[in-house]
């Protein structure tokens, strides 16, 4: 084996290093993962994760967060983990090692899309959504996230304890006619984000590998937990999933 072969991990955060207690049965020996805007716990690590982290840092391993997470939100992570670049915004944002947006990622995101355009579509979108909410009376916020200028995607959150599925069914089949090419949904419980062709982790990762100069002698591998996060494990040589996730789910008996 070539020496200094790096490892390199390539991870999702939320359901997949961190969670929320609400999906955990056992309480005990959580730690804080993560805090809201109050600075308050609000996601947890368990015992097996913790390992899981300290497994990789004996192992000299890099990660790289892969997160639906805006900068704000990804700031809020105390992980303290990540020490090159991070991919955030569900792929539309990639960091550097100092936590500044990357200007050659920005700089291809703005030659290569015409960002005002769609900023102004996801706009209208928004407004849509937000219209059929408050006509249904759904229990559901929808707005715009933003990167450095750049609308990375349409945030839809559904209160979990009171919305229905069907509530966001009806969403996502009333918007259809408007949507662009290229436009694609993420989905996992409540959460729905809608992304556009520019948003997409597996062309982040993509980027991030190139900026690395990975190689083929080097271990990569890809942690995710929702059917979304499957393209960017694909370009990995091991995809890990945890046990119970949307993704486990997916994958049938
Ligand atoms: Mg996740």
């Amino acid at each position: 084996m070539k020496k200094n072969a790096r490892t390199l991990i390539f991870t999702d955060l939320d359901d997949t290093l961190i969670q929320t207690k609400r999906k955990l049965a056992d309480h005990s020996h959580l730690q804080t993962g993560a805090v809201d805007r109050e600075q308050k716990p609000l996601s947890y690590t368990t015992p097996p994760q913790r390992l899981l982290l300290q497994l990789l840092k004996t192992g000299g391993a890099i990660l790289i967060p892969v997160t639906g997470r805006n900068q704000a939100a990804m700031d809020r992570v105390l992980l303290d983990d990540f020490h090159s670049y991070r991919i955030v915004s569900h792929g539309a944002m990639v960091l550097t090692e100092e936590n500044q947006p990357c200007q050659t990622w920005l700089a291809s995101q703005q030659h290569n899309h015409d960002l005002s355009a769609w900023a102004e579509h996801l706009d209208r979108l928004n407004e849509t959504l937000n219209s059929y909410i408050k006509q249904q009376a759904f229990p559901i916020a929808c707005h715009p996230i933003t990167e450095a200028g750049m609308t990375a995607y349409l945030s839809i959150k559904a209160d979990r304890l009171h919305y229905q599925e069907s509530q966001l069914d009806y969403l996502m089949e009333h918007l259809k006619p408007q949507l662009k090419q290229g436009e694609r949904w993420h989905r996992n419980g409540a959460n729905l984000a809608l992304l556009p062709p520019y948003t997409c982790k597996a062309k982040a990762v993509q980027f991030v590998s190139e900026q690395l100069q990975i190689h083929e002698h080097e271990l990569v591998m890809g942690f995710g937990d929702s059917v979304s996060d499957l393209a960017f494990l694909r370009q990995t040589h091991f995809g890990l999933f945890p046990i119970g996730s949307q993704l486990d789910h997916w994958m049938g008996t």
